[in-house]
């Protein structure tokens, strides 16, 4: 059985995830994809019940499962607690524990919101690529690290981009793997021309790539031009492996290709479990949007494309993904827009409403 632990979290969190729940009823139903449900606690919602924002059982459970579903976390409530007990640290425990060392963030243009990007519409119309962050590793975690007084008096402080072989070796794999069922080019941003780790980078990519998948196009790109080709003309990548800082800025530059907090997915991988497919955690980028919860005007999409990436990522439904996927796009060709998307001569719509639309292109796609 397929072990699924789901955390709606706070705010917005529980009203998103809530059309999820529909969309597994409806797999059950229609398509006879049965999951194993856990309900858990985390963030804000889990201080209040347990004074942990990730209580132990919430963590047994994230373990004892194939993937976790995240909704969000976070609210003005909690800004003030000690940072051990802060909302957020429930999702950086779970990604630690989880061992979930790669990140993915798909930056997907669908047609009818080509609109919304800061760019002209036909440089992102149709843009679909995806960006694989490495995400325990490097800058953010090596040592030595610190601020540190010198005899004279000066402070310097202290970081280390650091990467192994392995780590590299890790995070490569899964975007070959990922662009194995998609256009089969791999971009892998560094900066070799100035770190040595960035060289160690380099030759460890190409040398997976040559006896593994020689079958896939890797190119190497330096950092700052990636930066530029990005805005320049970003349909010419399709999946980008880089490191976690630069991971950490490109995806952001590439989300807003996309124009909408409301529409992007993400997931976080670890290694491969049982079903054939990773240990996943899959969450919008989006946060608990305090502004508007309880409101019943977020946009769902976000999560339900999470969603989406879990069946494919952690339980190889691609088939199902797909279905969810199409149906998105069908409902917004239909016009039909929650308030954070919506435009002029466009129907506004409610997070139940839009699940309701989204439910009957299913229908309507697996008739
Ligand atoms: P946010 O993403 O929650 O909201 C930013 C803006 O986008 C808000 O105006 C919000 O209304 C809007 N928005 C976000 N998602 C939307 C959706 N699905 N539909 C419609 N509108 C949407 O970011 P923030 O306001 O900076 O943070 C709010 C809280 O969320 C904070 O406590 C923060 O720490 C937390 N946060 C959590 C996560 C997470 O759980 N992974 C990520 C980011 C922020």
């Amino acid at each position: 059985m397929r072990r699924l632990l789901i955390l709606p979290g706070d705010g917005i969190g529980p009203e998103v995830v809530d059309q999820v729940l529909r969309i597994i009823d409806w797999l059950r139903r229609r398509r006879n994809i049965e999951f194993d449900v856990v309900n858990g606690l985390v963030g804000g919602a889990a201080f209040e019940a347990t004074g942990s924002p990730l209580p132990d059982e919430t963590l047994a459970d994230a373990l004892d499962c194939d993937a976790v579903l995240f909704g969000a976390v976070g609210g003005p409530q909690w800004e003030n607690l000690d940072f051990s007990s802060r909302p957020e640290r429930g999702l950086l425990g779970l990604r630690k524990e989880l061992g979930l060392f790669a990140n993915l963030r798909p930056a997907r243009v669908y047609d009818a919101l080509a609109d919304a990007s800061t760019l002209r519409g036909d440089l992102v119309a149709g843009l679909d690529i995806v960006i694989v962050r490495e995400l325990t590793g490097g800058i953010y975690f090596g040592e030595p690290r610190g601020v540190e007084t010198l005899p004279e008096g000066d402070r310097r402080g202290i970081n280390t981009e650091v990467y192994s072989s392995d780590e590299i070796r890790r995070i490569a794999r899964v975007a070959f793997e990922l662009a194995r069922g998609r256009r089969g080019l791999v971009h892998s941003i560094d900066k070799a021309n100035v770190l040595e780790s960035s060289e160690l980078w380099r030759q460890e990519v190409q040398a997976l790539r040559d006896t593994d998948y020689p079958e896939l196009e890797l190119k190497h790109m330096y950092v700052d031009n990636a930066a530029m080709q990005l805005v320049r003309e970003p349909k010419q990548f399709d999946v980008i492996v880089t490191t976690n800082m630069f991971g950490d800025i490109l995806s952001d530059l590439a989300a807003m290709l996309t124009g909408s907090l409301g529409m992007l997915p993400s997931a976080s991988l670890g290694e491969a479990t049982g079903m054939g497919g990773r240990r996943g955690l899959y969450e919008p980028v989006h946060g608990s949007a305090p502004d508007i919860a309880g409101c019943g005007i977020a946009n769902p999409i976000a999560q339900i494309s999470s969603f989406a990436m879990l069946l494919r990522y952690s339980f190889q439904l691609d088939e199902d993904a797909d279905l969810i996927d199409s149906a998105i796009q069908t409902v917004l060709a239909g016009g039909l827009r929650t308030a954070d998307i919506m435009r002029a001569g466009k129907a506004k719509v409610s997070t139940t409403v839009m699940g309701d639309s989204i439910l009957r292109g299913l229908d309507n796609l697996a008739a």
